[in-house]
């Protein structure tokens, strides 16, 4: 841990990370200010305290000039379209709001460390997706870049030209981040769709419950602990790149029985249908990360379990 901030701005604060992050920058004394789309306006859980500006990523001159003037220390960019699934449909713009919006962003970065001779930290929230189908597991910094979604692929582009403005002398950082979860969560999420599921099924508001893929087996972690690692990052002396990640694999099935079991109902099969509605023209089927970097440089660990997790989601829907 090196510098202390005063000023940070971010992206993407109607979203389950960006509200979590907010809280943490503000409880550590920082004042943040936030990018707000008029469309989705600050979302349910931003604090009070958020300073709100009006913009989108899109605007790409817009969002250099409020940068410029706001001119913070670090800067979060957490905007994007958040699902896979939604990439499918919408590709292109996929790639402008995760691709050409971070890219933006970077440069506007780079723009005010220059005009302003103050150092400038930047973390750019990439994906466990960059890297598709990987051959390997678990998946670690240096693990080849193949996505195999339109997300996937607008995350790595977010990823790499991060990494050029590192190079160019930008204290940037892409956080890798798996599976990260919480109450936040909305339900186009398969663990938020599974807890508010379960939660209505024990409560007698629903009878049956339809997923996809029961057999993807992914790394889910607790949100705000993934949030945690982005200000580790920002503030470490040495930007670099980080996978944040729990290294546990569980399969949605797995999720699926543990939400069950904290809702007290033992024979679960017979709630649970397969849809093909549900699957995906691809899906990697294993993502497990190597927190390895993180943990050595930054000190960082995941807090909160498995079972804890699926624990707090059912808890909350019920
Ligand atoms: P992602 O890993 O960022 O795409 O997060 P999701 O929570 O959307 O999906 C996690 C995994 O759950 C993927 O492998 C999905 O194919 C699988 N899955 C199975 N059934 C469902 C479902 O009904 N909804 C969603 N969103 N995912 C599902």
């Amino acid at each position: 841990m090196g510098v202390s901030s005063t000023r940070a701005f971010l992206t993407g604060v109607a979203g389950q990370d960006g509200s979590y992050l907010a809280e943490q920058l503000l409880a550590d004394g920082v004042e943040v200010h936030a990018l707000v789309r008029a469309e989705d306006g600050p979302g349910p859980h931003c604090p009070e305290r958020v300073i709100q500006h009006p913009g989108d990523l899109v605007d790409l001159a817009g969002t250099r000039d409020l940068l410029l003037e706001i001119a913070p220390d670090e800067v979060y960019n957490l905007a994007g379209l958040s699902s896979v699934a939604q990439s499918w449909a919408a590709p292109d713009l996929t790639a402008a709001i995760n691709g050409a919006g971070a890219a933006a962003l970077l440069e506007s970065a780079h723009q005010l460390q220059e005009l302003s001779g103050r150092p400038v930290r930047f973390v750019q929230a990439a994906s466990a997706e960059i890297f598709g189908n990987p051959a390997d597991s678990p998946q670690r910094e240096d693990t080849p870049i193949r996505p195999v979604s339109p997300y996937g692929a607008s995350k790595a582009y977010a990823h790499l030209i991060t990494g050029v403005y590192r190079q160019r002398g930008l204290h940037a950082c892409s956080l890798i981040l798996y599976n990260h979860e919480s109450p936040r969560r909305p339900e186009s999420f398969v663990t938020r769709k599974i807890s508010a599921g379960v939660a209505a099924i024990a409560t007698g508001r629903a009878a049956e419950l339809a997923l996809g893929n029961l057999d993807a087996v992914r790394d889910w972690g607790w949100a705000p602990d993934y949030v945690a690692a982005m200000l580790l990052a920002a503030r470490h002396h040495e930007p670099d790149d980080y996978v944040i990640a729990t290294g546990v694999g569980h399969t949605v099935r797995d999720f699926v029985a543990a939400a069950f079991a904290r809702a007290q109902i033992t024979d679960w099969e017979r709630y649970l249908r397969v849809d093909e509605r549900f699957l995906r023209p691809a899906d990697p089927v294993a993502l497990i990360g190597d927190p390895g970097r993180a943990r050595e440089r930054l000190g960082w660990q995941p807090g909160i379990g498995f079972e804890e997790l699926v624990g707090r989601m059912v808890d909350h829907d019920l």
